[in-house]
């Protein structure tokens, strides 16, 4: 590796301003769920699982990622920012165009030409790899752990991705490695070791013509160094981990050998054999039918519970989400138009969006009632956003939609972190009032950008 050893230095960069929301506290009363009854075919989502207080081990924050065409450039992820703790699933739902997809590849590192990452960052804070990544990248690090907290940004350099915030005793406790600035030499490290993605199609991440405990043994090799029985025996113990019957006789077979389920469980084996912190699942159980489906979601649960895993799921459907998430981020467009904890979102939905999908779930109507549906069709976010994208389909849209760009804002209703990004909020405002909250925020945020 290139730059091995090197010491740490500090010098000092640009500034990418973060764009989570600040509001707080806005008191106003609870909605009422837009469900039509209380007949849903979904399961209530059960309380929260992760563990909300630890501090993030992922912060996505204020990432732009946009693809570069002749013709226009399509701002696929515009804003976006949300954390992972340690133990946590965290839902993103949306319809396809949401952006969902592509802002896991720019978790990855995988975003490729015409792609482009234009700001944000994303920090990946796991102290073993931070120190890791620090010996072997030296010339890429910032020290800040002596500096002031107002002194550390400024310190960052521009080719920074190794940042150290802290240390006890001279061994590194606490700092970052930026996914998004860091070299593909240290991606290939990051990715598969650290944080790894389960796809929707298996048959994408399995090769037909090796066997599946080669495919696993190779992750094995390539990440821990593992060869030979030592890489055998593992092999077959991950996909005993998955739930594989026979593990020592299916690991010589072939994936068309595999069922649609069993395919994907050895994914999974594939994604655990480097034993990361994070786990990203892109629409992992969308190919699958219902009674498969549950058994992954069950398996995913048992696996996050017994490594503690930071899991960022992707769908389009809100079922899974009550099934898995333990806080839900809902995307339109290339943003977060509204973000809670799992339950909150159920109970107290407020983004016009999120309520259009919940009434969207079969079961959720009267019997006489005809299935709703949000009419349209997600736009392409080519230009800067100076109104709001979700206005054309919006029932609740006013004149104000179609000029000022709504940002998230607090509307907790006591509850922590409950985000919408409307107009329409914060409800105890006067509307005028509302909508310049919403303008001098854009300000702040420098959208133009
Ligand atoms: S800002 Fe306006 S158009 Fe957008 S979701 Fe809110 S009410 Fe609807």
């Amino acid at each position: 590796m290139a730059g091995s050893d090197e010491p740490a230095r500090s010098p000092a960069r640009g500034s990418d301003e973060p764009t989570r929301s600040s509001a707080r506290g806005n008191g106003e009363p609870a909605q009422p769920p837009a469900r039509g009854d209380d007949e849903s075919a979904v399961a209530a989502p059960s309380t929260a699982r992760g563990d909300a207080d630890g501090e993030p081990l992922l912060e996505v924050d204020g990432v732009r990622t946009a693809f570069f065409t002749d013709k226009e450039v399509i701002r696929a992820v515009d804003g976006v920012s949300f954390d992972i703790r340690r133990g946590e699933t965290v839902g993103v739902v949306g319809e396809s165009g949401s952006g969902k997809s592509v802002t896991a590849r720019t978790i990855m590192g995988l975003v490729e030409s015409p792609g482009r990452v234009l700001r944000g960052s994303v920090r990946f804070r796991d102290p073993d790899a931070v120190r890791r990544f620090a010996s072997k990248f030296g010339g890429r690090t910032a020290d800040v752990s002596d500096l002031a907290p107002e002194e550390r940004e400024g310190a960052i350099g521009e080719d920074d991705f190794v940042v150290v915030e802290e240390r006890r005793d001279g061994e590194i406790t606490r700092g970052y490695v930026d996914v998004v600035r860091a070299p593909e030499k240290a991606l290939r490290k990051l990715r598969g070791g650290d944080i790894a993605m389960v796809f929707q199609d298996p048959l994408t991440s399995l090769n037909p013509v090796y066997t599946v405990g080669n495919q696993i043994k190779e992750a094995l090799r390539l990440h821990r160094g593992l060869t030979g029985s030592d890489a055998t025996r593992e092999a077959i113990d991950l996909l005993e981990a998955v739930g594989i019957p026979d593990a020592g006789r299916r690991v010589r077979e072939y994936p068309h050998e595999f069922s649609g389920g069993m395919r994907q469980r050895a994914v999974i084996a594939m994604a655990l054999a480097c034993d990361p912190e994070v786990l990203i699942c892109d629409e992992p159980t969308t190919a699958l039918d219902v009674t498969i489906q549950a058994q992954i979601l069950e398996l995913l649960r048992d696996l996050q519970e017994e490594r503690d895993l930071a899991i960022m799921f992707i769908t389009h459907d809100m079922g899974v989400i009550a099934e898995i998430a333990d806080s839900v981020n809902v995307m339109y467009a290339g943003e977060i138009v509204e973000s809670a904890p799992v339950v909150e979102l159920f109970e107290r939905p407020k983004h016009p969006y999120t309520r259009g999908l919940l009434e969207s779930i079969p079961g959720t109507q009267g019997r006489d009632e005809r299935l709703r549906t949000i009419e349209g069709e997600v736009p392409t976010p080519n230009e800067e956003p100076t109104y709001c994208r979700f206005a054309p389909r919006c029932p609740k849209a006013f004149d104000e939609c179609d000029r000022v760009h709504p940002v998230p804002v607090d509307v907790a209703d006591g509850a922590r972190d409950h985000t919408a990004a409307c107009l329409l909020y914060p409800e105890d405002e006067s509307r005028e009032a509302a909508v310049s909250l919403h303008e001098s925020r854009n300000g702040e945020r420098g959208d133009s950008a």
